[in-house]
């Protein structure tokens, strides 16, 4: 049975661990938290007292961390995780990082012999638990094909979006869509409640209209339009105000660098800014940015 170190077992890695499991994986997994821990034990992970106790005679090392200091944090450095490497180990990370922090990664696995790639996934908590991630890769060729059958247990689509990094700048320029279409369907939907619509109705006359999008279907930010959501339990769960702060931020870094023009990704990570001002709200699902356009009862 082919072993996987699995590090990093929040919303997104505890169900992706859980899959490689039920597919037949020998996963040792850790994290910080003690809850995650818990919960990987409780879907068959072996768990392990250090990062580096994880990868200890696994083939493969998987990595689904918050940003790209934690990556970094645990990498790289003369007391970093690649140096405790044994020299056969691919390294997969499907933390959402900067791209060049993703090339720096695995130049510096490439620097100790180690095959690594840059993996972010599509698809959020549901398709993490689903098995059917979108995974889109960066790195030589090689190494993207020895991932597949790790990324296919916890995926559907794997691409190969280019060389090192390559993964993370088509994850960002995804998400800022995202951004952007969730906060157009909010302000649409918002529109048409203040002028006496039933979300309800609206959504599927826009679903059915030039207006659908991924955001009006399968996530509507309206509550209680659509169940099995985060806008129809609070906003809990799902994909954080925080994490898509995080994710503006790098894409409006790679405009910078490119010198390309996203007028729309900027406002929108302005309105996010705006939105999230608080750590509660950073920690609702970005659907919540429906709030933002929502009047107080009464008004
Ligand atoms: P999360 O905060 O729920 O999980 C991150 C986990 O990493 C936590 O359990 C934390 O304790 C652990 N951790 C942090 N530093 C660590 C370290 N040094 N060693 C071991 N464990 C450590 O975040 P998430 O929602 O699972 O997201 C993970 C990544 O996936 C992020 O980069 C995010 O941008 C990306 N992502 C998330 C979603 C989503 O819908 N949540 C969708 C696509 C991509």
């Amino acid at each position: 049975m082919a072993k996987v170190a699995f590090i990093g077992l929040g919303n997104m890695g505890g169900p992706m661990a859980a899959n490689l499991v039920k597919k037949g994986f020998a996963v040792s997994a850790f994290d910080l938290s003690r809850e995650a821990m818990a919960q990987a034990e409780a879907h068959g992970c072996a768990l392990a007292a250090s990062a580096a106790e994880a990868t200890e005679g696994a083939e493969t090392l998987i990595s689904m961390l918050p940003g790209g200091e934690a990556v970094k944090g645990l990498f790289l450095g003369a007391r970093g995780l690649l140096q405790a490497l044994d020299d056969d180990v691919l390294v997969i990370d499907s933390s959402t990082i900067a791209a060049n922090d993703a090339r720096q990664l695995i130049a510096a696995a490439g620097e100790r012999g180690l095959r690594a790639i840059d993996a972010p996934v599509s698809g959020g908590t549901a398709a993490a638990a689903a098995g059917t991630l979108s995974f889109m890769c960066g790195g030589d060729s090689g190494a993207v094909r020895a991932a597949e059958p790790y990324l296919k247990a916890m995926g559907t689509n794997i691409f190969h979006a280019g060389p090192a990094g390559s993964g993370q700048v088509a994850k960002i320029c995804n998400n800022m869509l995202l951004a952007i279409h969730m906060l157009g369907t909010a302000e649409a939907l918002q529109l048409g409640v203040d002028n006496g619509l039933d979300p309800r109705v609206l959504s599927e006359i826009m679903q059915a209209s030039s207006g659908d999008n991924w955001s009006l279907d399968k996530y509507n930010p309206y509550p209680g339009v659509m169940e099995g959501v985060p806008a129809s339990r609070g906003y809990t769960g799902g994909f954080s105000v925080a994490l898509m702060q995080k994710d503006l931020g790098l894409a409006m870094d790679t405009a910078a660098n490119s010198a390309s023009s996203t007028p729309l990704g900027a406002l929108a990570k302005n309105l996010y800014q705006l939105h999230g001002v608080d750590r509660e709200t950073q920690q609702l699902d970005f659907s919540s940015i429906q709030n933002l356009f929502r009047r107080p009862a009464g008004d």
